[in-house]
């Protein structure tokens, strides 16, 4: 399972390399290209692309909805034993997909993570950001999830149905297989240099996945309010001691500055609090109007009309 986004430089490159290790397992299988709403011809191309290769599917979603958003799509319409996901750039070999299988069925396992042993190729700014994000994921869902495993992982039938039945609003399977609990083992490759093409992971994407990945997995920084609220009243006591004293010593400052003070940090202190309240509460909202998280146009295999979409 793929999801592509604006990936049309990349696609020939993929399937030239996808499909000798694919028709190499031995088995039957389904390669489905999600296109989350590409405004370039990746659904055309892979549309082409399936008159030579019977077995590529294309699900096109109608609008740009995101890696996640399309992984799920992608996730809950594959019909395999075991669900496979990688990304459309070939930063993940597909040979290693071979290894993934080999490592489930002889482990009987339900997980097979893709490890990044060398990420050479990304740029510092990249390693740097993932490094933190991985170091804040650890702490938060523990220490089941491997360091360096992205998105690129098997995932058994048991397993995607799992998945399935949560009412995740803004799903983060990187936080979520991991969490579930099931037995998992792990196959390290070397990220390769994107074959092709840019990056579709701007930094405000980048942000917004962590932003995401925290507030689905702890309301940790809500209690940073309440240590906040905490030592702002301390704060005020040690003032009013403080006021006092000065009052009955006679010195009748002006004090401009304490007052000043006062009024920045508590104002400041409560900026920060709604506007963690609203983190929050704007999920509550988004969960609550329960719209999908992506809506399919098209779908190769299945009863879904094609509108026009694909021609
Ligand atoms: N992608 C997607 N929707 C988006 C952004 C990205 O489906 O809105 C896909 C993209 O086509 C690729 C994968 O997600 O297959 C990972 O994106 P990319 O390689 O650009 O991320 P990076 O490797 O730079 O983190
Ligand atoms: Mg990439």
């Amino acid at each position: 399972m793929i999801p592509m986004y604006n990936e049309e430089e990349v696609l020939p490159l993929l399937v030239q390399r996808l499909r000798p290790v694919l028709d190499g397992l031995g088995r039957t299988y389904e390669v489905v290209a999600v296109d989350d709403g590409s405004r370039d011809d990746t659904a055309a191309i892979v549309h082409l692309l399936r008159a030579k290769w019977p077995q590529l599917r294309l699900i096109k979603l109608r609008r740009n909805s995101g890696h996640q958003a399309a992984l799920s799509a992608g996730l809950f319409r594959s019909r395999g034993d075991y669900v496979v996901s990688l990304d459309a750039d070939l930063q993940d070999p597909p040979e290693t997909i071979a290894e993934m299988l080999q490592a489930a069925e002889d482990g009987e396992l339900d997980i097979v993570y893709g490890v990044r042993a060398d990420r050479s190729t990304d740029t510092s700014f990249k390693r740097i950001t993932a490094g933190w994000y991985y170091k804040l994921m650890r702490r938060i869902v523990g220490k089941k999830m491997p360091d360096g495993a992205g998105d690129f992982r098997l995932l058994s039938r048991a397993m995607v149905e799992a998945l399935r039945g949560l009412p995740e609003r803004a799903p983060v399977y990187r936080l979520l297989v991991p969490w579930l609990g099931f037995p998992s083992g792990q196959v390290a490759y070397t990220r390769e240099k994107r074959a092709a093409g840019v990056s579709k992971y701007p930094l405000t994407r980048m942000i917004k996945l962590t932003a995401d990945s925290i507030v689905s997995f702890t309301a940790a920084p809500l209690r940073v309010a309440t240590w906040l609220g905490g030592f702002g009243v301390l704060l005020g006591l040690a003032l009013v001691v403080k006021t006092l004293w000065a009052y009955f010593a006679g010195a009748t400052v002006p004090g401009w500055t304490s007052m000043f003070l006062v009024v920045i940090f508590f104002g400041a202190c409560q900026l920060l609090c709604l506007g963690l309240l609203g983190e929050y509460v704007g999920r509550i909202y988004a969960a609550s109007q329960g719209r999908p998280a992506y809506y399919v146009g098209y779908d190769s295999d299945g009863d879904e009309e094609t509108d026009g979409m694909i021609d």
